[in-house]
């Protein structure tokens, strides 16, 4: 009933207490176990949910519990706007625990775009990004996720209707065989089967 079960880092705890998070959503509940054991998962589920934190959660006290600083997680979401929200509820979640985060999205003015930069440059545990902007950084050597250990992929119906699917397959391309990929959508068509065959490795489902 509270989140005390998962046993969470103090720190994180803490960030819960602080965002008045006292108890977990059914996604929550059934998604954050399955995370924290390492397990690759499809979730269904539609925002309103607590779907950010499901996946957020269990990211965090991983890193919380790390020695190491690198980039271990990187959230692909289909819109600026989602990857900014993303950003901000990790911001939130994580106050207390130390870990950074930056959203990358296309379509900002030259100063977002420097600031994207500059930030990625200093070094980020998390990267929240648009597939586009993404693929922009990877051609050009400006990012590498060699050291990646999480992938999560957001709205993952709404990032095929949007036409992304070849971008995302082109950014997997970059990303280390043996990660833990989270894949979340609103529905699950046929179509977003056949993609997550493709990139997750027998994952636990969970439909809410
Ligand atoms: P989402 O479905 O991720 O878009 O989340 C919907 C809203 O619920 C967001 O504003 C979250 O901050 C909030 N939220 C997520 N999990 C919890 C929780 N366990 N308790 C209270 N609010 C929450």
């Amino acid at each position: 009933e509270t989140f005390d079960g998962f046993d969470f880092h103090p720190s994180l705890q803490e960030g819960l207490d602080a965002m008045g998070f006292n108890k977990p959503t059914p996604i929550q509940q059934q998604g954050i176990p399955q995370i924290l054991k390492g397990k690759d998962l499809i979730a269904c589920a539609q925002t309103g949910t607590g779907k950010t934190a499901a996946f957020i959660l269990p990211v965090l006290n991983k890193i919380a519990q790390a020695e190491s600083n690198e980039l271990n997680t990187l959230i692909i979401a289909p819109t600026r706007e989602l990857a900014i929200q993303i950003d901000q509820q990790i911001q939130g979640l994580a106050y207390f625990v130390g870990v950074s985060s930056i959203a990358i999205y296309g379509g900002g003015d030259g100063m977002a775009w420097e600031q994207q930069r500059k930030a990625l440059e200093q070094g980020t545990e998390i990267v929240v990004a648009t597939p586009g902007r993404l693929i922009a950084l990877l051609a050009g050597g400006k990012i590498n996720l060699n050291t990646l250990k999480h992938l999560v992929l957001d709205e993952a119906d709404r990032m095929l209707d949007m036409g992304f699917s070849d971008d995302i397959l082109k950014i997997i391309n970059y990303l280390p065989k043996d990660r833990q990929t989270v894949l979340f959508s609103a529905t699950m068509p046929p179509k977003i089967r056949q993609f997550s065959k493709k990139i997750l490795n027998n994952p636990e489902e969970i439909n809410i």
